[in-house]
Formats: C-alpha cells, structure tokens, sequence
C-alpha cells in the first residue's frame, strides 16, 4: 500500500476566500474520498429517495426548521434518533451524549436546551436511554476507563443510592438494564430542574418532558410513564421563581 502523503502546515488559508483553520493537516482529497466512497455512494442514493417521494423536501428544510422534539439520547451507535421514532430529517432537534446526561454545568447540552425551548419552541423534550448502556455500565464497575469516568461521575452516585434495590436483582443484566432506567428518571427530573424549561413554564409555554428507553435487542422504544408538564410535579425545593421576581 502506498503511503500517503501528508503536507503538514500550521495553517491552511484559501487565498480566493480568505478564509484560515489554524493546525490543520491536509490529506490529498482523492484518498480521502476512496475512505468515504461507501458514504458517499449512499449519500446520494438517500437523497435522490427522498427527493423522488418530496422533490421541494430539502428545499423546504432549508428555508426551516420547526421540530416539535428535542431528543436527548445516548451517543451509542445503535441508537439513532430520528429513524427509531420513523422520523425524517427536520422533525427531531438532537443531542446525544455518553448515557444522555443532563448536567447543570454542561454548557452544551443546556445551549440545546435553551435554544429548542426559547427560540423553536418543541412541545417535548424526549430522555431516551437505552438498555444495556455501555456508560451506565461503566459507572457500576470499579475500573476506570480514563476521561469518561468524570463525565459518568452522576450516574455512579446514582448507582450508589439505590445499591441495596438493585442487589436484590438477581443478574448484573438486570441490574444494568433497571440503572438505565433510573438514570433516564434522573435526567427528566435535571432537564425538569433548570431553570430553561422552568421559565418556559412561567411564561405559559407548553413543554412537557418524557423519559423513554430504547432496547437495542428489539428495537422497542417505550415511555416509562415519568412525564412531567409542571411546577406542581417537582418538589418545592427544586421549583425556581423568575429572576427579579421579589
Ligand atoms: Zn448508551
């Protein structure tokens, strides 16, 4: 096999455009396509499918986008949003993340937030976990897996209130599967706690935000019948009034 060739440059400018992307290495474009040919060939495949039921379908998506959905899902691979629920481009809004995590320091998953509630106004917000999740798995062994633990750190905690509950589960599947279950009641109630979906509610908007779980073994995704629509389903503590609100 050839070697490739790579031209390593602090820079790459595009002198026509004047455009720079600091530190970036550069592979010949003809080897880089003969990775992405499988992708490529199916690119063009789906969207000529597409096209052929809908020929105004990309152009109206390129005009707007209004989903009434956001999803927050795991990143396993075998989870895919929009093609779970059999929908198609520009119904889902989506954020995925290691074990669909909602943290109240994650600036990237609170932008989506924000940004999916305030500005394109969805009516759901859709938790979905799924069985058997690597993350959630990972957070119940005593070995460490590098970087992610800090990041799964939540669910660990998570494991560690409910331990005698879960010790009486017979196997470690079962104790899995039911933690993946938790967590996905967790993340509601964090989705529930800030204070994005709760200004939403002072104003009058309707959200309501759904925890859900996805088995990788039969494809079924199901509501775990956590629903919440309101201040009045979180306890006290946690329910915020405006900010200015004396
Ligand atoms: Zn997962």
């Amino acid at each position: 096999m050839a070697a490739k060739k790579f031209k390593l440059i602090s820079a790459w400018r595009d002198p026509d455009e004047g455009l720079s992307v600091t530190n970036l290495r550069i592979i010949p474009e003809a080897s880089l396509m003969n990775e992405l040919q499988d992708l490529l060939d199916n690119n063009e495949r789906w969207a000529d499918a597409i096209k052929q039921e809908d020929p105004e379908f990309f152009a109206k998506l390129a005009r707007q986008q209004t989903p009434e959905y956001l999803w927050i899902g795991c990143s396993d691979a075998r989870v895919p949003a929009n093609e779970i629920v059999g929908m198609l481009p520009g119904d889902l809004f989506v954020h995925r993340n290691v074990a669909n995590v909602v943290l109240h320091t994650d600036l990237n998953c609170l932008s989506v937030i924000q940004y999916a509630v305030d500005v394109l106004k969805v009516k759901h917000i859709l938790v979905t976990g799924h069985y058997g999740c690597g993350g959630v798995r990972a957070s119940m062994q005593d070995r460490q897996f590098g970087l992610i633990d800090g990041w799964l750190r939540t669910i660990r905690d998570l494991y560690y209130e409910n331990r005698d509950v879960l010790a009486q589960l017979p196997t470690e599947e079962e104790r899995v599967d039911r933690m993946c279950e938790l967590n996905v009641i967790q993340q509601v109630a964090n989705v529930g706690h800030t204070s994005i979906v709760q200004n939403a509610w002072h104003r009058g908007q309707s959200l309501s935000i759904h925890g859900c779980i996805y088995g990788i073994k039969d494809g079924r995704w199901k509501s775990l019948n956590t629903t919440i629509s309101g201040f009045e389903q979180l306890p006290p503590q946690y329910r915020l009034r405006p900010l200015g609100e004396a």
